[in-house]
């Protein structure tokens, strides 16, 4: 087996983990399961960054991990973060393998990451750490090797600063370059939504296989960004009861329901969700513990842990966040028979729209909203069904029925393509 200390983190070491464990179970060929354990790979940068300040420049880390680059071009988001690191992108490179490989879309997984707080930096600043991150990885990425989208700590714009810093590199426009733009730069209508409206689309099935009726399930959704936003609308229209979301500055409860769009509309004046009417202002950290049917962590990573696992009352979780629940609490939730609909299964309507926007942009044909969100159901439902049915008939739980699409799909392939030279 080969040692890999260059991706030493704890979430490097949950992926491979989880991915051994399944692996073992499956009685995947040793060669295989060596080669899918390390990206095939990985770009660390360092770029020096100036400051508004002028004087000021500081030297930032970036990082770009391909983890599986034999079906097609590698594809995954950006993500800028403090406390980013190489294991965490290379953790996060697997799980878009598998994520691609279970919804069935021609891609393997890449990450990326930027250790910078973007929080703290302004548009400008915002805008020369992109540009100059993209120079950075201008040789590794391309609509034909490698597709970045946003993730945590990016959106639109940094997308399409990245697609113009690409473009005015090589002399003409790429769109395909990459995905989760504007649809002014041939971005895909439904992209911005894809994720949250991906896992609600799944909240009937997980219902079904739970035996609880659908209408009224009552849902909390941690996050309130990009994907646990639009997973709050789509709740409510699909007839669930919004009951509490959360952000950085603490959750909205109203056991009677929520007005999600009127929160929404609070966030884009105020920001934050503190000072909302109409609801109960709790503690961030207490949404986990609420008395509802269905949790929906779709901030960060690891806040489903072995302290709070117990404490969660939901008999559903569906993941929108990327590793949510550590392998401890994956456990214990296992152990009380709660139902997790996994991240790589559950939040994989983004990377299918941006399948989609770049299918779009390679042909330069556009679908209409109809089309798009029509697509993206029947992919999501067809992939709950087959993960399902391996979880009935192998008698495991969703997360490791879903490996178990994913890793499957991916040893095929390279079985098929043998060892160069
Ligand atoms: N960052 C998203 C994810 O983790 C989307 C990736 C993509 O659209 O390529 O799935």
């Amino acid at each position: 087996m080969p040692t890999a200390h260059e991706f030493d983190s704890p979430m490097y070491h949950e992926a491979v983990g989880q991915f051994s464990e399944v692996a073992e179970l499956m009685g995947l060929d040793e060669n295989i399961a060596d080669r899918l354990k390390v990206p095939q790979k990985s770009t660390v940068v360092a770029f020096p960054f100036r400051h508004d300040t002028y004087a000021e420049v500081e030297t930032i880390f970036g990082y770009r991990v391909q983890h599986l680059t034999t079906m097609g071009p590698t594809k995954g988001g950006i993500r800028f973060a403090p406390d980013v690191d190489l294991g965490e992108v290379a953790a996060l490179a697997m799980w878009m393998t598998w994520k691609c490989a279970i919804v069935g879309v021609p891609f393997g997984g890449a990450k990326g990451g930027v250790r910078v707080d973007p929080m703290a930096l302004s548009r400008a600043e915002l805008q020369r750490v992109t540009r100059r991150f993209t120079m950075e990885i201008i040789n590794v990425i391309g609509p034909e090797t490698d597709i970045p989208a946003p993730d945590l700590g990016t959106n639109e714009q940094v997308m399409a600063w990245l697609m113009d810093t690409y473009s005015q590199h090589v002399g003409h426009a790429v769109p395909a370059v990459v995905t989760g733009k504007p649809p002014a730069l041939g971005g895909s209508v439904a992209r911005r939504e894809a994720t949250g409206r991906g896992l609600m689309f799944l909240l009937p099935q997980a219902a079904a296989a739970r035996d609880i009726k659908p209408e009224g399930v009552t849902t909390a959704i941690h996050g309130f960004g990009n994907v646990g936003r639009y997973a709050a609308v789509a709740g409510e229209q699909m007839g669930a009861k919004v009951v509490a979301v959360s952000d950085i500055s603490g959750a909205l409860y109203n056991p009677d329901g929520l007005n999600v769009d009127a929160a929404a509309k609070w966030v884009d004046e105020h920001r934050f969700l503190e000072g909302f009417p109409d609801a109960d202002f709790i503690d961030g950290d207490k949404i986990f513990e609420l008395p509802v049917d269905v949790l929906v962590p779709a901030a960060i990573q690891g806040v489903l842990t072995e302290d709070n696992a117990d404490s969660v009352q939901a008999k559903i979780v569906i993941e929108g966040a990327n590793n949510p629940t550590t392998l401890a609490a994956d456990k214990k939730l296992r152990g009380r028979e709660v139902f997790i609909v996994p991240d790589i299964l559950a939040n994989a309507g983004g990377v299918t729209v941006s399948y989609f926007e770049w299918v779009q942009d390679v042909q330069k044909y556009f679908w209409t909203e109809n089309e798009t969100v029509g697509r993206l159901r029947e992919i999501m439902v067809r992939a709950f069904d087959d993960v399902h049915t391996i979880a009935t008939s192998e008698n495991v739980d969703m997360r490791t029925a879903a490996l178990i699409k994913g890793i499957r799909r991916v040893a095929d392939a390279k079985l098929v393509r043998g060892v160069f030279p």
